[in-house]
């Protein structure tokens, strides 16, 4: 099996492709141009890791979680800290690659989505940090949401602007910015935040990622000697947890397992699962599982964590579904918030809500492990974020 880049077309297997009008496919075709030269470029790559370990702080910590792996009383269980990244997720690692090639394309002017913050935050700190104009599109309802955020971007110098149209949520906010985009492409590039929408991107973004997984196996080599059992990470639009894979995918013996936001049950409109409950169609720009109803009309999603709130996926998540190489799953609300609980309590570590979702995976896996085997979970980012949320949701769980 092929697990390296996608076809000439931009596929994996049947996924994948640029379902875009003629106006976007030339810029798209420009950027895959200058990622790939740059990628090849000795120099830009060089860049790209002093930039990540000076500014980002990596290599992140591989850390063994003594306590959780005594309480659960299995596989040794180890953590890849990248909520120990500047700005508290694995998010900035895409937002530093694509910000070195923006400025490599000649380009000072970076427009960015996002839903939670997250994505924004990263883009307006790497923006600030070469000089670049930062503009992020956000649905009104999530500035509302995540007034935090807000203001976090616009102290690095971003301007945030407010999308009204349809669900005033992240799927709007990513219309607006390929908008501007196609109108200011001479200027601008679109820093998109994860492995979806159409063809270079998914590549791109994920080849940036891949600094998690191969850390993951140098560390893990020095520490113990060879290669883990498991692999484990959350879900949404899949950039943390195909980092963590990829150098993995053709070691035969590593079994993966994706951890999607299972919300409140398993109804259209009640979990954000979608390789779990969905079927394909085209979002964004590739053709990959989707939420949607029998219409096609793309469904609302729901789940606890803002980051795995998604009616989509990258479309390699799709293909690895389909080849079975990588097992998805998906866990409630609740799990997640107790999983939130118990790595605070254990470890001292309180994660961001997405992440919990695979720590809580952890409980339905280790049972059927043995002490000798060796689980690693991606620790995407960190709870600061989900605190306010997190106590009202465990509130409302003790009383009802
Ligand atoms: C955004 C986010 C995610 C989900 O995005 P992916 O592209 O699936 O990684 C997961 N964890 C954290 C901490 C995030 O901020």
């Amino acid at each position: 099996m092929h697990y390296e880049q996608p076809d000439e077309r931009g596929r994996f297997g049947r996924f994948g492709g640029q379902y875009v009008p003629e106006t976007v496919m030339e810029a798209l075709l420009e950027l895959e141009r200058h990622f790939q030269s740059a990628w090849r470029d000795e120099a830009f790559r060089r860049r790209f890791h002093h930039h990540l370990e000076e500014f980002v702080g990596r290599p992140t910590p591989l850390y063994f979680a003594e306590r959780l792996t005594e309480a659960l009383g299995g596989a040794r269980i180890y953590l890849k800290r990248e909520d120990l990244c500047h700005t508290g997720a694995h998010k900035i690692n895409n937002c530093v690659g694509q910000v070195l090639l923006t400025l490599r394309m000649g380009k000072r002017r970076i427009v960015a989505e996002t839903g939670a913050g997250q994505h924004g935050v990263a883009t307006a700190a790497v923006a600030a940090r070469f000089g670049l104009e930062c503009i992020v599109y956000m649905g009104e309802i999530d500035m509302e949401r995540q007034a935090p955020n807000v203001f976090r971007m616009q102290l690095l110098g971003a301007e945030v602007v407010g999308v009204a149209e349809g669900s005033r949520t992240l799927k709007e906010a990513i219309n607006a910015a390929i908008r501007d985009w196609v109108t200011n492409v001479r200027t601008t590039h679109y820093l998109l935040g994860s492995v979806v929408g159409p063809h270079p991107y998914p590549m791109m973004v994920r080849t940036f990622q891949t600094v998690i997984g191969e850390e993951v196996k140098q560390q893990l080599l020095e520490r113990e000697g060879r290669l883990p059992d498991y692999l484990v990470a959350c879900v949404g639009g899949g950039s943390n947890s195909i980092g963590l894979f990829h150098p993995f995918l053709h070691e035969e013996s590593v079994k993966i397992i994706g951890v999607e936001a299972g919300g409140r049950g398993t109804g259209l409109g009640e979990h954000a699962a979608t390789l779990s409950f969905g079927t394909p169609g085209v979002l964004h720009g590739a053709h990959s599982f989707l939420l949607q109803d029998r219409f096609g009309q793309i469904a609302n999603t729901h789940s606890v964590s803002a980051g795995l709130d998604y009616p989509g996926v990258g479309p390699e998540h799709s293909f690895l579904k389909e080849t079975g190489r990588v097992t998805y799953v998906t866990v409630s609300d609740r799990e997640a918030l107790e999983a939130f609980e118990e790595l605070s309590e254990l470890e001292g570590i309180i994660p961001a809500l997405e992440p919990a979702h695979a720590l809580a995976f952890l409980r339905r896996l280790i049972p059927h492990t043995s002490k000798e085997d060796i689980v690693v979970v991606g620790l995407s980012g960190r709870g600061d974020k989900d605190l306010q949320l997190a106590r009202q949701a465990m509130e409302e769980y003790h009383h009802g």
